[in-house]
């Protein structure tokens, strides 16, 4: 089966990466910059990250990541390539007071008109913020043997032989604002949507990668109210083309509900405390409204974020590129956030650079691994972007298949308000643990296409 989900992706087995030698640089200490660099720490003597921010030892809200003030919903591919990665990482984040809940019944779910049922198979998730999430998971990072991180550094330049065939380092601004050469045998851009690596393709003689936009004008404002120490509930408001606005109201750490309202084509929730709590009462249910009339609000101020597109670089399509550099994460596709599938794309990207390091060392690693990443990203981008379709002013290439698979999606939401067996099914997909194919097993679509009830459901 394809590679696109947790259930299908090569676990990690820390004994398949033999030799141990030479330098990697990692650009980028977001969730993405951080995994690859854990697991290029087993194949490598140094590795070293380097991020234009300062990297506070706090979990505090950084420039380089602006997104990271909004709600950050974890998903089981994320979480659990997390704690297999990172030994203590679910401690750490409990101990910092973040939680562990039951997303199959914490986890109040708006979609198609009504509520999910609650699914009978516990689903154990993280929730915190997403400072939180990256800061236990850099210092642990930090920790491992041989990993350096670079604080305050700007990546200025890919360093690469005459003919830019082989990327052999990186060119950074320090913390001192001096130029400095990082030589290294692997470079892995992890810098994001801003990642200039296809700028650099172009400038030396190579095709960049094509691209895909699917315009979605897509809203956040977030702030964060007072949480009751027993109250673990989520709340997900999904959007629909009748009403194209929506909230995610997360528990996270310090007693607190972080609440995102949003909204898409122009549907913009206000960045004012007032025009907020407007905003909520037009939602489809009334928890989102109730929650912030209810409870005292812990942030003086209501902030906001702007994401315009759905942008995926197709590197695997290239036909050329050059040895010694790997890009992933956001730098190589970022997903409309609503679907909550960024860090869980970058998580299963590092086992797979892990496996292709592994298994075919490091010639021609960038093009390895683009090939065996593409399903990965085809499946996030086809759920997201097909999901975006609904609205009639989405616009861009539009992946095929993805109006049927809509419709019986659609259809499987209404069932899953009554049917809790269809709530985990399809948690499961949409939290990238299982591959979307299980949603068309026989024992799923009986309970999706037959009479309601399930009556008769094939065993
Ligand atoms: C509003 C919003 C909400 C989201 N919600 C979710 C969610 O609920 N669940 C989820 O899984 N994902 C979510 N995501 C996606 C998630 O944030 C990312 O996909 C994920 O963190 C991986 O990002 P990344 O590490 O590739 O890039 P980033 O997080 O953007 O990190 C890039 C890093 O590179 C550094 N950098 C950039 N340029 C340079 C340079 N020239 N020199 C040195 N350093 C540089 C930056 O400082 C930054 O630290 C959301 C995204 C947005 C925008």
């Amino acid at each position: 089966m394809t590679v696109v989900s947790l259930a299908t992706v090569p676990r990690y087995d820390s004994t398949r990466a033999s030799e141990s030698d030479g330098q990697a640089v990692v650009v980028g200490a977001g969730m993405a910059g951080l995994l690859a660099a854990r697991v290029l720490a087993d194949g490598f003597d140094e590795v070293t990250v380097v991020d234009r921010d300062p990297l506070p030892d706090d979990p505090v809200a950084r420039r380089g990541v602006p997104q990271s003030r909004h709600v950050h919903v974890m998903l089981t591919a994320a979480q659990s390539t997390l704690d297999d990665l990172l030994t203590g990482y679910g401690e750490e984040l409990l101990a910092a007071d973040g939680l562990l809940v039951d997303a199959a019944r914490d986890v109040n779910f708006f979609i198609e008109g009504d509520y999910l049922a609650d699914g009978p198979r516990r689903i154990p998730q993280y929730c915190a913020t997403r400072r939180l999430y990256e800061w236990i998971a850099r210092r642990l990072v930090a920790d491992i043997d041989g990993v350096e991180l670079r604080p305050s550094c700007l990546f200025t330049e890919y360093l690469a032989d005459d003919a830019a065939t082989v990327v052999d380092g990186v060119e950074i601004r320090n913390d001192a604002g001096d130029v400095e050469k990082l030589t290294a045998d692997l470079v892995v851009d992890a810098t994001g949507r801003t990642s200039r690596t296809p700028t650099w393709l172009e400038t030396h003689d190579y095709a960049p990668p094509p691209v895909d936009e699917v315009f979605i004008d897509l809203a956040y404002s977030t702030t964060l109210v007072e949480r009751p120490a027993d109250d673990r509930r989520s709340f997900v408001v999904t959007p629909s083309s009748s009403c194209p606005r929506g909230a995610g109201m997360l528990p996270v750490e310090g007693g607190r509900w972080l609440v995102t309202l949003f909204g898409v084509h122009g549907e913009y929730p206000p960045a004012d405390p007032a025009g907020f709590v407007e905003f909520a009462a037009t939602l489809p249910v009334p928890d989102p409204h109730r929650l912030l009339d209810e409870h005292r609000w812990t942030a003086a101020d209501v902030v906001h974020y702007r994401f315009p597109t759905n942008v995926r670089r197709r590197y695997e399509d290239l036909d050329r590129f050059p040895e010694g550099l790997v890009v992933v994460g956001d730098a190589i596709a970022s997903f409309n956030p609503i679907y909550a599938q960024g860090m869980s794309v970058a998580a299963l990207e590092s086992l797979l650079l892990y496996d292709v390091l592994a298994s075919g060392g490091r010639d021609d690693a960038g093009r390895r691994f683009f090939d065996r990443s593409e399903a990965v990203v085809d499946a996030a981008w086809n759920m997201a972007v097909g999901s975006d379709f609904q609205f009639p002013r989405t616009a861009g290439p539009r992946p095929r298949g993805t109006a049927l698979t809509g419709r019986y999606l659609a259809r499987l939401a209404r069932r899953a308000h009554a049917d809790g067996v269809l709530r985990d099914a399809f948690f499961r997909v949409m939290m990238m643990e299982e591959h979307p194919v299980t949603l068309f097993r026989p024992g799923v679509a009986w309970r999706v296409l037959g009479p309601a009830g399930g009556a008769l459901t094939p065993s």
